[in-house]
């Protein structure tokens, strides 16, 4: 193409000044190009780093046609092998940026890079995590706002999504999971003449904490009863847990391993593992919480936090925790499983957890330090919850 100069008139022209207004909304319309028009010109091919001449060049042409896009006019997509280039995908990547998602540089193309972090925000704010960004995802953005800039992002952004639903647990809906049932018992260890069983005992722990979470004002859902008919696969749990639109999901199972010398407790959130890989934040967030406050208040050995892609994770659209307490198969955890008091002391743990999930970062408390009963009497007086 013949570039388009200072001097030329015409409807290229007004095409390009409506380009630049969009851009600028101080520009004001027409078909000529002028001096004004030439030096926004310039100072657009400044900022997109192309040759800066004042002509619209093919080069400047094709960068003005991208540049048209606005957010949320058009469905985003990972298109192969000619991907979406537009002003739109760049504003999305300076917010994805901004939110703390990975997007590397905010290059205008819709790449891997960049479906990878709409997927891992869909997750994060309960969306099918399809890598899109259609309507749903850009009015989840938009619900966000601009809050969440600088500091530590993820843990903002975390804070941020979280306080959207109100700093108390009244009204929030959790499943909670009890590990196996039925024919799958899981992990079993003989004891005399008594044996216990892996599904067992998480029934008796999620069984309390149903009851501690209803009492503090949640919805309380369990996955199964106490002796299912069939064993049911995580898939289907995770499938319950969505169709309940729950705002948290908390699996309980206990560990078992060949040896007696294996102790301690482990919590599991969704992530693939890699530094720059997928991960729920929110879900390693609670993960974290729900581990350090069951080590603080039980003194089980801290076997840590880890990112694994198990179904019950992946599948659910919520913050989803698995959380391995104890060793069954360990003389010394068993010894504290099987003591109605101590199953009480986790349970505690985890709905401290829970509730701190709701704090905002800032008025985070210590571990270990939450009072539940106070808890539980702040809920019943009506007041706002405070740490
Ligand atoms: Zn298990």
């Amino acid at each position: 193409m013949r570039p388009i100069r200072r001097g030329d008139r015409g409807p290229a022209v007004t095409e390009i000044r409506s380009v630049l207004t969009r851009l600028d909304t101080s520009f004001p319309a027409g078909d000529l190009f002028d001096e004004e028009t030439e030096r926004a010109v310039r100072a657009f091919q400044q900022q997109r780093g192309l040759t800066v001449g004042g002509d619209v060049d093919e080069e400047t042409w094709l960068a003005l046609d991208a540049a048209r896009w606005r957010l949320g006019a058009r469905a985003l997509f990972h298109a192969i092998p000619h991907p979406l280039i537009g002003e739109d995908v760049r504003t999305l990547q300076e917010r994805l940026l901004e939110m703390g998602y990975d997007v590397g540089r905010p290059d205008s193309v819709y790449g891997t890079r960049t479906a990878k972090a709409v997927g891992q925000f869909q997750r994060e704010v309960g969306l099918a995590p399809d890598g899109a960004f259609g309507p749903q995802t850009m009015n989840a953005l938009r619900r966000l706002g601009r809050k969440v800039v600088g500091g530590r992002p993820q843990l903002l952004r975390e804070a941020e999504a979280f306080r959207q639903s109100g700093p108390h647990l009244l009204g929030k809906t959790v499943v909670i999971d009890p590990g196996h049932g039925g024919p799958d018992q899981g992990i079993i260890v003989p004891d005399g003449p008594l044996r216990w069983t892996e599904s067992e005992l998480a029934f008796d722990l999620a069984s309390r904490l149903e009851g501690r979470l209803a009492g503090a004002g949640m919805r309380v859902h369990l996955t199964r009863g106490p002796s299912p008919a069939a064993r049911i696969p995580d898939k289907a749990r995770a499938q319950l847990a969505n169709d309940l639109h729950a705002d948290l999901l908390i699996s309980i199972h206990i560990d078992g391993y060949k040896t007696a010398e294996a102790d301690g407790v482990a919590t599991y959130h969704y992530g693939d593992g890699t530094s720059e890989g997928v991960t729920s934040t929110v879900a390693e967030r609670l993960a974290g919480l729900v581990q350090r406050e069951i080590v603080a208040r039980t003194g089980l050995r801290n076997c840590h936090i880890h990112a694994k892609t198990w179904d019950l994770l992946r599948l659910t659209r919520m913050p989803a925790v698995r959380v391995e307490i104890g060793y069954l198969t360990s003389p010394h955890d068993r010894t504290r499983l099987v003591d109605p008091l101590f199953r009480e002391q986790t349970i505690e743990a985890i709905v401290a957890a829970v509730q701190r999930m709701y704090f905002p970062v800032e008025n985070d408390v210590p571990t270990g330090s939450i009072d539940v009963r106070q808890l539980r009497m702040a809920v019943a007086a009506g007041l706002p919850i405070k740490a």
